[in-house]
C-alpha cells in the first residue's frame, strides 16, 4: 500500500534541534530482515562477490538498508565519498575515507550496503566490506545449477540463468567446511537435499534428516576447504565415492 501523508505527523520541533523522520519503504521485489535472514558480511571479496557486485543496482539509502549497519551509524549511509566530495563528513584528513555506498540485488530484492575503509596515508589500505542478507531460497522458477564453496570465506549458489546469489541462509545459520561442527553439518544436510530433490530442495534448513554420511565426511575434510564450483553431478560423485 502506498504512503499517504495523513499517516504520518511530522514531529520537528525548532526548539529540541532535532527531527524524528521516517525511511519508507515499499517492497517491490522482497523484503527482508534479521529476524529471518542471516546477514552476511563480505571482507574478502573473491570472485563471486565482484561478479556478484557487478550486477547490483546502486539506489539511495532506504529503511532496508538502516537494518544493516549500527543504529549510531546510520545518518552515515547519507555522507557522500570523499572521491565526489573531499569536504564529506566521511572524509578523514583529506583524502582518507568512511563513507557507505548501498544498492540492492535486482533477483531477489536484497538491500546490500557497502563501508568503505581507506586510510589517509594515500589511500595504502583502500578497501569495501559487503553487507547484504542471504535469501531464505532461490525463487520460484529458478534452477539450481551449481555450488560454490568458499569463495573469500563465502558460499555461493548460481541458477541455470547465470544468477549468482549468496547459498540461502536462515538467522544464525552459517556454513562451514573443513572441520566437524555444526556449520560443516549444516552444509553437508543442505548438499544432501540437494541431491535427494534434485536441486529442486533449496530452501535454507528445509532438509531436515541427516546428511548423507559420505556427504558429511567430504564436507568436513580438507578437501571441501579449497575455493571450488559444484555442479549437481559433481555432487553426486562426491556422494557415489
Ligand atoms: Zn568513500
Amino acid at each position: 500500500m502506498s504512503y499517504t501523508p495523513r499517516e504520518l505527523r511530522t514531529t520537528y520541533e525548532p526548539g529540541k534541534e532535532y527531527l524524528h523522520f521516517v525511511l519508507a519503504y515499499e517492497p517491490r521485489i522482497g523484503a527482508v530482515g534479521s529476524a529471518m535472514n542471516a546477514d552476511v558480511t563480505i571482507e574478502r571479496p573473491g570472485p563471486c562477490t565482484r561478479e556478484w557486485a557487478g550486477g547490483l543496482v546502486r539506489c539511495d539509502p532506504n529503511a532496508l538498508h538502516t537494518t544493516l549497519v549500527d543504529p549510531r551509524r546510520i545518518p552515515d549511509l547519507f555522507h557522500p565519498c570523499v572521491d565526489d566530495d573531499k569536504d564529506s563528513p566521511a572524509a578523514v584528513a583529506g583524502s582518507g575515507c568512511g563513507c557507505f555506498r548501498t544498492w540492492y540485488d535486482p533477483h531477489f530484492g536484497l538491500p546490500v550496503v557497502a563501508e568503505h575503509y581507506r586510510t589517509a596515508d594515500g589511500g595504502r589500505t583502500d578497501r569495501w566490506t559487503y553487507s547484504t542478507y542471504a535469501p531464505l531460497e532461490l525463487r520460484a522458477g529458478d534452477t539450481f545449477a551449481s555450488l560454490v564453496l568458499n569463495d573469500g570465506g563465502n558460499f555461493w549458489i548460481r541458477t541455470a540463468d547465470g544468477v549468482l546469489t549468496l547459498l540461502p541462509q536462515e538467522h544464525q545459520g552459517g556454513y562451514g567446511t573443513g572441520y566437524g561442527g555444526t556449520g560443516p553439518g549444516r552444509l553437508a544436510r543442505y548438499i544432501t537435499g540437494l541431491l535427494a530433490s534434485d536441486g529442486r530442495q533449496t530452501n535454507a534448513g528445509g532438509y531436515q534428516a541427516d546428511a548423507d554420511p559420505r556427504i558429511a565426511a567430504w564436507v568436513a575434510s580438507r578437501a571441501a576447504d579449497a575455493r571450488q564450483e559444484l555442479t549437481l553431478r559433481d555432487l553426486q560423485r562426491i556422494a557415489q565415492d
